[in-house]
């Protein structure tokens, strides 16, 4: 399966940007910047495990970098991949992120046979929320990037 666009089904766009992004950007173009593997691997993840909680703002929430950040944010790393639209911090409502962590692993360590799992390269570790990453990386040779904060 190759994917070059996707829209997701469970997930709005303000879910995936900032506020201010959201009013002064064409969300043509915001989705544009949003890497469509990682869409695509939200609604199979979402299928598999119920609620995944991304930016709250649209609800009154202060949750608002969960998804595509600014250039200019102080949140995390100088480069991280949510800057380039292709990571995402989902907290599970149903579940633990602990819990899909081990589940990615297993996955990984029989061969990477559940797609749901297929187009995530990047995966950090010891931390309360799933963060995933779609960062150019050869999975078939490389693996999944385990990172530890
Ligand atoms: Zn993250």
């Amino acid at each position: 399966m190759i994917i070059t666009g996707y829209r997701p089904k469970y997930f709005i766009l303000q879910e995936l940007v900032p506020p201010r992004l959201f009013e002064q950007v064409r969300h043509q173009t915001l989705w544009g910047l949003l890497d469509a593997r990682m869409l695509w691997t939200m609604d199979a993840l979402r299928k598999i495990y119920g609620t995944l909680v991304c930016n709250t703002w649209n609800w009154g929430g202060h949750i608002t970098l969960r998804g595509l950040r600014p250039f200019d944010t102080s949140t995390g790393a100088a480069h991280s991949d949510h800057k380039y639209g292709r990571a995402v911090d989902l907290v599970p409502v149903h579940t633990t992120a602990e819990a899909i962590r081990a589940d990615i692993l297993a996955d990984e360590r029989s061969g990477g046979k559940n797609p749901a799992y297929q187009w995530i390269t990047v995966v950090e570790t010891d931390i309360p929320w799933l963060h995933l990453g779609f960062r150019n990386r050869d999975r078939a040779s490389a693996g999944i990037q385990w990172v530890a904060p």
